[in-house]
């Protein structure tokens, strides 16, 4: 099970707020945070992007305005949030810093993460800031999220940002080391449950609630999050966080549950492109980009001969070859008004055309689906 921390690209690890701040006092836990620290710079010096999901804010947050620890009203929660983020952002970039690591905030809320055109802008920030060796630390933007926009629990977020970035490993440190076959705490005959392949009723039905005070999700949002998690691609691993270095405990085969996905994200990602989003309209293109696109290249503006349909950015559209057949799908760069400019132009061009600097490509091979790949492709 371990390989799969040790296999991962790109992780996600989601740290809750009981891990972070002392119960009685919400003070934080500055020596803990170090040995996370320590753990998150051997993983990136082993190559790995390494993205944290952190809750804590709130936690963090009404100590300093003396609210009282449970029993928050929504509004007094996100006024703590406001407060304790200071603290935690702060926190974390202290932690790095002593690794020669930097820390990226990002708040993130259901829409950032849901709706196509703020999703591309929240997934290229945050892979322009791995790219950049920076360590972002998502947390949900508490201040500004209603009831309707908000996740409310960090387990799914996490899930969301890891299915986001295509991540291949998610580990939620939790306050407690895994899923059991019933409440450990009034159940002598529970079991940890080492590995689900597949998440069952029975499954869900395990889940029962092991909620603490200062965390939000108990057991039933991390299966949400796990379900997430494995439909795209990403495996999940729900372990002991209270522990010094819990992530080289992880790697050297601590308890945990672990969530097999079976295909990889990029196969998911691809396959969610082909099939369940609903084209909004078609590009067609030439011979020479055909041959570009079957030997894995991205769609440039330069091979587009026409567009139909009315999309937006981050919108599905079919791919259609010089003989009109449908190539395959892909996530569209630009908005349809923009495409029309561009098309059949080079891409240095694009920014003397529309005013602003784009990207290069009008469908990145990341966002494209074919139907099919001439063999000697990658
Ligand atoms: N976003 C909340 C915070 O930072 C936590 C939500 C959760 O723990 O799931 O306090």
């Amino acid at each position: 099970m371990r390989q799969k921390l040790s296999n991962a690209g790109r992780l996600v690890v989601k740290i809750g707020s009981a891990l972070l701040a002392e119960r009685e006092t919400g003070a934080l836990k500055s020596d803990w945070l170090a040995s996370l620290a320590a753990d998150v710079a051997a993983l990136k010096a082993e190559g790995k992007d390494v993205i944290v999901v952190s809750s804590g804010s709130i936690a963090l947050g009404r100590r300093v305005l003396g609210l009282a620890s449970h029993g928050l009203k929504l509004e007094e929660s996100q006024a703590a949030a406001a407060v304790g983020q200071i603290d935690l952002a702060h926190a974390y970039e202290e932690a790095f810093k002593s690794h020669g690591m930097v820390a990226a905030q990002i708040l993130l809320t259901l829409g950032d993460t849901e709706e196509r055109r703020r999703y591309l802008n929240a997934r290229n920030t945050i892979e322009t800031l791995l790219g950049l060796g920076a360590v972002p630390v998502v947390n949900e933007n508490d201040t500004v999220a209603t009831s309707e926009i908000r996740y409310g629990d960090n387990d799914r977020l996490a899930a969301r940002v890891a299915t986001m970035m295509s991540a291949d490993c998610l580990v939620l440190l939790s306050d407690v080391d895994g899923l059991y076959t019933a409440p450990p705490g009034t159940d002598p005959d529970a079991t940890l449950i080492p590995e689900v392949r597949e998440i069952t009723p029975e499954i869900e039905a395990m889940a029962g609630d092991t909620g603490t005070e200062l965390s939000r999700g108990g057991m039933v949002t991390k299966i949400e999050a796990a379900k997430l998690a494995v439909a795209a691609g990403t495996h999940m691993a729900i372990t002991q966080g209270g522990v010094m270095h819990p992530l080289a405990e992880l790697a050297d085969g601590a308890r945990a549950t672990w969530f097999t996905a079976r295909a990889d994200p990029v196969a998911a990602r691809k396959r969610w492109i082909a099939g369940a989003l609903e084209p909004r309209g078609s590009v067609t293109i030439d011979a020479g980009a055909t041959r570009a696109l079957l030997a894995g290249k991205s769609l440039l503006p330069a091979g587009v001969t026409a567009v139909s349909g009315a999309f937006d950015r981050g919108d599905a559209v079919v791919i259609r070859g010089p003989a009109n057949e449908e190539l395959g799908r892909g996530l569209s760069a630009y908005t349809r008004a923009d495409a029309e400019r561009i098309i059949g132009h080079k891409s240095r061009e694009i920014s003397d055309i529309l005013g602003y600097r784009g990207r290069t490509e009008l469908i990145h091979r990341d966002d494209m689906a074919l139907k099919r790949k001439r063999p000697d492709a990658e």
